[in-house]
């Protein structure tokens, strides 16, 4: 056994190539982040292509680490999954987006939809009913103030776990998004079998309109589709006024990008409503 033992080690340290030692010590320092108060939340707004009004916003978590400055969430998420660390974080964002639409209501701001991105993990666990109903009832948000954004891919993970958990939180009145629209294989018909209120047309598709005739039609049909089905229909990445005109002129509800706004701070994001309240 000792031998084996000694093996095993030896078969692992050959693995701990550079890449290991900077996922551990990432590892490590994503650990004490929380206690750290190391996380901040960008809110980024979604605007109504109708009226031009921002009618919600969608809280986009990063990380001020000391030495490395801002990490990206697409870096550390995926990490987080991994060793579960997802749990506290993924509480702490919904806790913390909560408390901050309520502190924007107690401030006069019109009130905002806050849509919180929920991960595979989060979304499989037997707790996401109340611990979501938990942080409302905290902070006194209605139901009808949250929106959850949940991939394409979680969903169809699970098929069966993720119809009864949409249909617990769609029950209690909690807005549903299926995120990242196009990219999981899956189809709206599918998609069909699930309470949700929106869908969100991934970047990728948006990126190359209206130049891109594949992506052109898709995205038309996307837009038509979903809403034969009652979804409402948002755009994500949307960069310039060309994607934005065609977007509009087809009919889609929301759009989401640097075009309109990037993700801001929560001071920021307050000055962005006021300064557009008066338009
Ligand atoms: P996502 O949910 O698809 O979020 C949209 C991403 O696109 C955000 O990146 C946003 O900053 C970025 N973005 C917005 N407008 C534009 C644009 O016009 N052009 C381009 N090129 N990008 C744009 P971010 O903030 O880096 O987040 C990346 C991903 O990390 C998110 O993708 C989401 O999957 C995940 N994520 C972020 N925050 C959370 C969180 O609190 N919880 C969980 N579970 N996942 C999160
Ligand atoms: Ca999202
Ligand atoms: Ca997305
Ligand atoms: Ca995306």
């Amino acid at each position: 056994a000792k031998d084996q033992g000694k093996n095993t080690f030896q078969f692992y340290s050959a693995q701990m190539n550079l890449h290991t030692v900077e996922r551990l010590s990432l590892e490590t320092s994503l650990r004490w982040a929380l206690e750290r108060e190391e996380f901040v939340l960008h809110y980024q707004p979604k605007i109504d292509l109708r009226s031009g009004r921002a009618v919600g916003v969608e809280a986009l978590v990063r990380w001020q680490h000391p030495d490395m400055g801002l990490v990206s969430p697409a870096t550390f998420i995926p990490l987080a999954e991994e060793t579960g660390l997802i749990g506290p974080i993924g509480e702490w964002v919904l806790a913390q987006a909560c408390a901050q639409c309520r502190a924007w209501l107690d401030q006069g701001l019109p009130p905002l939809r806050m849509a919180v991105n929920l991960s595979a993990s989060q979304f499989a666990r037997s707790d996401v009913l109340p611990q979501v109903m938990g942080v409302l009832k905290r902070t006194g948000l209605t139901p009808r103030m949250l929106e959850l954004e949940i991939t394409e891919s979680t969903v169809m993970k699970n098929a069966e776990h993720s119809r009864e958990v949409l249909h617990q939180l769609k029950a209690r009145g909690i807005g549903l998004a299926i995120d990242d629209f196009g990219t999981g294989y899956s189809s709206l018909g599918y998609l069909k079998r699930f309470p949700l209120d929106s869908v969100k047309i991934d970047r990728s598709f948006v990126l190359d309109l209206p130049d891109d005739q594949d992506n052109a039609a898709i995205t038309q049909a996307v837009i038509g589709m979903a809403h034969s089905l009652g979804l409402r229909v948002v755009a994500e990445g949307v960069e310039t006024e060309a994607q934005l005109a065609f977007l509009r002129h087809h009919g889609c509800d929301e759009a989401q990008g640097y075009c309109l706004s990037p993700p801001l701070p929560a001071e920021a994001l307050a000055d962005f409503l006021r300064s557009r309240a008066g338009r």
